[in-house]
């Protein structure tokens, strides 16, 4: 377990600046929001900077994320996933599992901008079971895994 004094001050800041956010989130819709400041800390902490959705972790995010800003291809998903990582730079988010519930232990979890757009896609599209959307999701993202290694996309470390 980490412990939150190891952790860097800009960091604790950046997640104490998501536990306001949240909070003024949960109130806005009239949902419960069970964390204090620390045990969203130690919740923050604890959850790995990885997709809950697609499995993507933050290191890969930010080589596809290069990849697509410098695409000049005609593949519609990576050009459509373009315009989505020049909208926000952000990783990853936090999200509710049901929209229904609050902020609760388990009902949120870390996911990614393209599995939450996806997510927002089918609940318009009027898919309400969870595990339907999940399969959607993956399915989504597995054509634009395929696009991507298919137009160039590699996963190799970087030289130091
Ligand atoms: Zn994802």
């Amino acid at each position: 377990m980490v412990l939150v004094r190891e952790i860097s001050n800009k960091k604790l800041s950046h997640i104490e600046n998501k536990f306001h956010a949240k909070r003024s989130d949960a109130f806005n819709r009239c949902l419960t929001f069970k964390f204090t400041l620390a045990e969203f800390r130690r919740w923050y902490i604890d959850t790995p900077e990885v997709c809950v959705y697609c499995g993507i972790n933050y290191e890969v995010f930010k080589k596809v994320r290069e990849f697509a800003q410098g695409y000049i291809g005609y593949n519609k998903l990576i050009r459509r996933y373009k315009k989505l990582v020049f909208q926000t730079s952000k990783g990853l988010t936090i999200e509710r599992f049901d929209d229904n519930q609050g902020y609760t232990p388990i009902n949120i979890g870390k996911c990614c901008l393209h599995c939450q757009m996806l997510k927002n896609q089918a609940k318009e599209a009027g898919v309400t079971d969870i595990k339907e959307v999940i399969q959607i999701i993956r399915a989504k993202t597995k054509q634009l895994i395929v696009a991507l290694f298919n137009e160039g996309f590699e996963l190799q470390k970087e030289k130091k």
